[in-house]
């Protein structure tokens, strides 16, 4: 099967927003084994969003389109999908009650152009809304499926979790191929095709590719077989050996983050955490805190940015900023020891450095960061020289290596 997708919205053609769907959708397709083959960015023209759908159809056997399903004269997906069907717009009641009870369960009331969202092209499946008011649909022509699905992403992404990949997934079933991902941050690529050798050959399967950013490499498992069931058996024999290989490197599957892994550790540890952070802003503590269930180990977060608050909030003497300089070793140090105290928790990270593009110099350049984790008392710190790449690449760098380090020490 190969796919297609169409993103509808003026404000995707302005620049106002990035076309953070079609990202996603092909990312989700690509693990379940479907290839993408092309992608439109179309404005809220039904002449354009019909043209794009019978060039998709020309591309691929899945079209997927989000956007356009609202309740305004500029949402045209409905009646565009329709006239490529060659369908009227059907109403459907039962839709308009659904629509009308989103809007009272919230204390609202409906307003009259919501109406238009209880059509939908005759003879196709309602994709049902559960997080907002556009309802989708989902049809077949001439062997060509198609999904048409709102373009708030939330939106977008409950409805193809829940009901697409269900309805894809059966259309699938036979010879496939299956996509898993290994997730590893410490070592370069060239390492790790060095540690794997002749796992990644071309030819071999399942297939291991491998792409970077930030610190991170994410080997993506590639297997092609007579059904889902033993490509996906195949993927965890992989992910089984190469994290045998690979040993440390490795910390997660899928798309499980750094912050949860290293959330869980904690947990699993019965550890609490503490912040101190200087050059990452509250990077550090936004990662850990956007995993569910973070209040069960984050204890408290400082952004002390200035000398003087990691003076007078975190305690580091002005003599020993003065001696070293804020992005130093004892700095970091003195950090995390302080905020471990402050705040009675059993792990805290500090993070001092120089993000840039200014602020460097020959002893201390643009990308200098120092790392301190202290456990349970005892403290060690890290020297970090990164490429002054740019700053928020240094930044993201230094919060991701800072929970690398909590992780492997949590983990022995
Ligand atoms: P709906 O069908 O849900 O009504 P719509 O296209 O009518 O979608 P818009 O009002 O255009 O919805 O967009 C709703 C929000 O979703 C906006 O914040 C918009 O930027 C965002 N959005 C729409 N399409 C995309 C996309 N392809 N990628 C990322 N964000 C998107």
């Amino acid at each position: 099967m190969k796919a297609c997708i169409v993103s509808i919205g003026n404000e995707l053609l302005s620049g106002q927003t990035v076309d953070t769907n079609a990202a996603w959708l092909s990312g989700k397709l690509f693990e379940l084994g479907i290839a993408t083959t092309g992608s439109w960015v179309v404005p809220d023209e039904q002449p354009r969003i019909l043209a794009a759908i019978r060039q998709a159809s020309q591309e691929g056997d899945l079209i997927l389109v989000t956007g356009g399903l609202g309740p305004t004269d500029d949402d045209l997906s409905r009646q565009a999908v329709a006239v490529y069907w060659g369908v009227p717009l059907e109403f459907q009641p039962e839709l308009l009650v659904q629509i009308s009870d989103f809007f009272e369960k919230r204390g609202k009331k409906m307003a009259s152009n919501n109406r238009s969202q209880a059509y939908i092209p005759a003879g196709s499946a309602v994709l049902d809304n559960p997080v907002g008011t556009a309802p989708g649909f989902w049809a077949c022509k001439d062997n060509i499926f198609l999904a048409a699905m709102p373009g708030v992403p939330a939106e977008m992404k409950r409805m193809f979790t829940d009901q697409v990949i269900p309805r894809i997934t059966r259309l699938t079933e036979g010879p496939t191929v299956v996509s898993g991902k290994l997730r590893c941050f410490g070592a370069g690529e060239s390492d790790i095709a060095q540690k794997l050798g002749d796992l990644m050959k071309r030819g071999r399967n399942p297939l291991i590719n491998c792409t970077c950013g930030s610190g991170e490499i994410l080997l993506h498992i590639i297997a092609a077989a007579e059904d889902k069931k033993t490509a996906q058996a195949m993927i965890q024999k992989d992910k089984a050996l190469l994290r045998e290989c690979l040993g440390g490197w490795a910390y997660g599957e899928d798309d499980q983050t750094l912050a949860a892994v290293v959330g869980r550790l904690l947990k699993t540890r019965h550890k609490t955490i503490a912040l101190a952070e200087s050059c990452t802003g509250g990077l550090l503590s936004q990662m850990l805190t956007d995993v569910p269930g973070a209040s069960d180990y984050v204890r408290a977060g400082w952004v002390t940015y200035s000398n003087e608050a990691k003076t007078s909030q975190l305690g580091v003497p002005e003599a020993v900023i003065t001696d070293f300089g804020a992005v130093s070793e004892p700095v970091a140090r003195i950090m995390a020891q302080q905020a471990a105290q402050k705040c009675d928790a059993d792990v805290a990270v500090a993070i001092t450095g120089i993000a840039g593009p200014s602020g460097g110099t020959d002893e201390k350049p643009v990308g200098l960061v120092y790392i301190a984790v202290a456990i349970d008392g005892d403290c060690e710190v890290k020297e970090y020289r990164f490429p002054p790449a740019n700053r928020h690449w240094i930044r993201l760098r230094s919060a991701l290596t800072a929970l690398n380090l909590v992780r492997l020490r949590l983990a022995v």
